[in-house]
């Protein structure tokens, strides 16, 4: 018999969260997670799905009939965008400017496509010149393209311009909008992405666990007319389709707490109003940047392409940003990250995210920095 461990109660500390995320919860997604379990296949969790459905068109600015969320993080959701799209054979065209392009071409090469890139250097945005070159050249299948980058601090603008090109070749376009729903203006069907998939730790302010996922009927055309099964069973739409679709029949076990969780994340959003919400980041967003110019730290990425939700500002040449985010979390109990990839060291990345997006957050990191860099 192995002796039964000795573990305390859990008392995580009480951060407050400005990293690239997860942001801080907002209290009332946390009551809905301490309320009672239902089955997946209860009546009442089935209307709960219906809600939450119209609450994430809502949100994704779509009509699209194919949206749900997926069990897992905001990769499970990128993996099913990818894995159902993609066939074998198929030429997948993804960005090298950021850390979550090479994350798709990651998934698309897994999902049997060969992949061709559209680069751009790390911290600015595609051109959509770039775009129409590597059409033409390549003649992809499938397109995919990170609207907001979390490991850079862009976002990238012209969304209509590289959709229409995809189009104008026959392509399916799929947007990464992890960092951009319910923060970013975000519109699915005005600039006509045929899908986009998100995580709910951004912008939603949400625990990670279920991830919205939106496909147009085109796109779900083409997946339940694949010639070949999808390699994932779990992530496979067509079957996913019986569950989240008008049978309601059991796929898998759906993660109950995360999509109550989801539902009240995606009320709020609803309560405040989408644009509004848009405004809110940009405006808390740009209090953060002015203040953070006040203390000596220049935002890194363009006004132009700038992305309020994730803030990335220069790390000054005599400051060692390890130690800057360490006592920012010890002494502080504050997260923001550091720099990824080609940007390693060189950046700080401080989201404004969701629940986090508020004054009082700004004004406690901005004194907290200001000690800290002294
Ligand atoms: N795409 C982007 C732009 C992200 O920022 C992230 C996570 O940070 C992901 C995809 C993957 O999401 P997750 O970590 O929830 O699996």
């Amino acid at each position: 018999m192995l002796d039964a461990p000795e573990v305390e109660e859990l008392t995580p500390p009480v951060r407050t969260l400005m990293g690239p995320g997860p942001s801080d919860v907002h209290p009332r997604v946390l009551r809905a997670m301490g309320t009672p379990l239902v089955g997946h296949l209860d009546p009442t969790f089935i209307d709960l799905m219906d809600e939450v459905q119209e609450l994430l068109r809502y949100a994704f600015q779509t009509e699209n009939q194919w949206t749900i969320p997926i069990s897992g993080t905001g990769s499970a959701a990128m993996e099913a965008a990818f894995a159902n799209l993609v066939e074998p054979g198929d030429t997948v065209l993804v960005p090298t400017n950021g850390y979550f392009g090479y994350r798709m071409a990651s998934m698309a090469e897994r999902a049997g496509g060969s992949v061709v890139t559209v680069d751009a250097p790390w911290g600015k945005p595609l051109d959509p010149a770039d775009v129409q070159d590597a059409f033409d050249t390549h003649q992809p299948d499938v397109f995919g393209f990170v609207h907001a980058e979390t490991s850079t601090g862009v976002r990238q603008p012209n969304v209509s311009d590289l959709t229409a090109i995809a189009h104008a070749h026959d392509a399916f376009v799929i947007a990464d909008t992890v960092t951009s729903l319910g923060g970013v203006e975000l519109r699915v069907d005005a600039w006509d992405i045929d899908v986009a998939y998100s995580g709910g730790q951004k912008c939603l302010s949400c625990p990670p666990g279920a991830s919205p996922l939106t496909l147009s009927d085109r796109a779900m055309d083409r997946v339940l007319s694949r010639e070949n099964p999808v390699r994932s069973w779990y992530l496979d739409l067509s079957q996913l389709e019986g569950y989240w679709g008008d049978d309601r029949s059991y796929h898998h076990t759906a993660p109950i707490t995360n999509v109550y969780a989801l539902r009240e994340a995606l009320r709020l959003v609803a309560e405040e109003g989408i644009e509004a919400r848009w405004n809110r980041h940009r405006r808390v967003a740009q209090s953060l940047v002015d203040g953070l110019a006040d203390i000596g730290l220049e935002r890194y990425a363009d006004e132009e392409y700038w992305l309020p939700s994730l803030n990335t500002v220069s790390v000054p040449d005599h400051v060692d940003d390890g130690q800057i985010i360490d006592r920012l979390l010890n002494e502080y109990d504050l997260e923001i990250a550091g720099g990824l990839g080609d940007l390693a060291g060189d950046v700080f990345r401080i989201g404004c995210m969701g629940h986090s997006a508020r004054p009082a957050n700004v004004q406690y990191l901005l004194a907290a920095l200001d000690d800290t860099l002294e």
